[in-house]
């Protein structure tokens, strides 16, 4: 689209302007999170439909000239990609000198202590990390894998060469890890990390979702105020997380409360999944095929038209807590949490 007058945002008929891409790197996985895979994983995408690098840097310099201004990489565990270093260096050289996109990460951090730096040099400005349990033996049993010590030294790696704020993910659930919120938090304040807790969401590929026996917002919050003065954020913008003043800040704790207390009306998220799709919600039931596009020579127009598209059929929210919802077909792994 060089050359052309700027294009008109991404904006959805509910009038909310889009300025945030989440893309997948891959759907393979070094963990096996009960959540969010069973054991022996999930039937994995085709190779030869995954986009190539070339293929995604360029649908991603599309989205930026329609006006995404944060591109957070995601998965799967996108650092198992091979080349995850010259996807981030080519990402943030995206659009203007002065205006690049800030290229974000969410990760297991198993990769982080070989790959901080690298990325980090490549433009990477922070990252976000999965960490459920800070028990080695719980740990173990949440993701199938004993590798707890190697989450701790990619955090520590990550902050070494300074991709902060870094912010922790725990999705809680009962009689796994919910006696351990404050702990969590403790942790967090104490390393100088952002502790957000998930509720759980119906994304995982066994189907295995129980809304009765989730863990809500509400319930978080009266753990955590047994042990803490918390004391709301205002001015949350589009951000998933709702936030409190942990003792009167400055140090914060959030809550990403998908289920209980959806945050749509302010939704700015599109996603890319790492074959080629477009998504207009984790919770979509359908998607825009970009991938054919690259293929059959589409020019910019054409992408730029089926980012448009994709967002013309968002729903104004997923309704997860309506009896009609239906789980979409795709696991969150394969769509990018
Ligand atoms: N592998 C990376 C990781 O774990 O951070 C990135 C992909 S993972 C799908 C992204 C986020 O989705 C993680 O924070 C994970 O905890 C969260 N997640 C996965 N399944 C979930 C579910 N069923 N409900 C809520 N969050 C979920
Ligand atoms: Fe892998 Fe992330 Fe899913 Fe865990 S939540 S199995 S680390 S993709």
């Amino acid at each position: 689209m060089s050359g052309a007058a700027p294009a008109a945002g991404l904006v959805d008929r509910f009038g909310r302007v889009h300025r945030d891409l989440r893309i997948s790197l891959t759907d393979r996985c070094s963990l096996r999170c009960t959540y969010c895979m069973p054991a022996e994983g999930v039937p994995w995408l085709p190779g030869a439909s995954m986009l190539t690098t070339t293929e995604l840097v360029r649908a991603a310099a599309v989205a930026v000239e329609l006006g995404i201004r944060e591109i957070r990489l995601t998965g799967g565990e996108p650092l198992l990609r091979p080349d995850v270093v010259d996807v981030v260096a080519a990402l943030a050289r995206l659009g203007p000198a002065g205006a690049h996109p800030e290229i974000s990460l969410t990760t297991n951090a198993l990769r982080l202590p070989a790959l901080a730096g690298p990325l980090k040099d490549a433009g990477l400005t922070r990252v976000n990390v999965s960490l459920d349990t800070l028990d080695r033996a719980r740990y173990q049993q949440l993701t199938r894998r004993d590798r707890l010590p190697e989450v701790l030294a990619g955090l520590a790696a990550a902050r070494a060469v300074g991709l902060e704020p870094i912010k922790l993910n725990a999705v809680a659930m009962r009689g796994v890890n919910d006696a351990e919120v404050v702990d969590l938090v403790r942790f967090a304040v104490d390393q100088g990390y952002e502790m957000r807790f998930i509720e759980q969401m119906p994304l995982d590929a066994g189907h295995t979702w129980d809304r009765t026996a989730m863990v809500t917002q509400a319930e978080i919050l009266d753990a955590l105020t047994g042990a803490f003065d918390l004391t709301p954020v205002p001015g949350r913008g589009a951000a998933p997380a709702a936030r409190w003043l942990i003792d009167g800040g400055p140090r914060t704790v959030g809550v990403i409360a998908s289920v209980t207390a959806p945050f749509c009306g302010a939704c700015d998220r599109i996603r890319l999944t790492a074959d080629g799709q477009l998504r207009a919600c984790l919770f979509a039931r359908s998607e825009t095929d970009l991938r054919s596009i690259l293929r059959a020579g589409g020019d910019d127009a054409e992408l730029a038209a089926a980012f448009r598209g994709c967002l013309a059929g968002k729903r104004a929210g997923h309704d997860i807590d309506d009896p009609s919802f239906l789980q979409p077909e795709r696991p969150m792994s394969a769509i990018g949490g």
